[in-house]
């Protein structure tokens, strides 16, 4: 859902959950490696695959809601000594971000 469409729904019946997801998303800045940010555009590492509209080197976690990064060690190596190294820096899309609240419910209770 994008966030227009987010704004759009407001009411009500779901202002409860909209502060829900707000205080989630600005006290939990955690990646739970749900996926979304690779699925949108690939990072300077990575190669875009336009047939699974994923970065190549993304690969899901069998059994899981949650992916990897095949150059995971590879980038924290070129990475290293960085101030604000990619890799652990946090969510870059915590808002409203549905692939995102399903890996953490996922995580957090697993
Ligand atoms: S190289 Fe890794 S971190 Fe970069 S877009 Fe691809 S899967 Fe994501
Ligand atoms: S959208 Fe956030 S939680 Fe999901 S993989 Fe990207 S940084 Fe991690």
């Amino acid at each position: 859902m994008s966030d227009q469409t987010v704004i759009e729904n407001i009411g009500p019946e779901n202002i409860l959950e909209l502060i829900e997801e707000l205080a989630n998303g600005i006290t939990d800045p955690k990646c739970y490696r749900c996926g979304f940010c690779c699925q949108s555009s690939a990072c300077s590492y990575g190669q875009w695959d336009p047939q699974r509209q994923a970065c190549k080197s993304l690969k899901s976690v069998p059994g899981t809601l949650r992916f990897t990064c095949e150059k995971y060690e590879r980038i924290v190596e070129l990475e290293k000594g960085e101030k604000y190294p990619m890799m652990g820096g946090g969510c870059v899309s915590t808002l409203f971000n549905d692939l995102r609240d399903e890996a953490r419910t996922e995580s957090l209770n697993g």
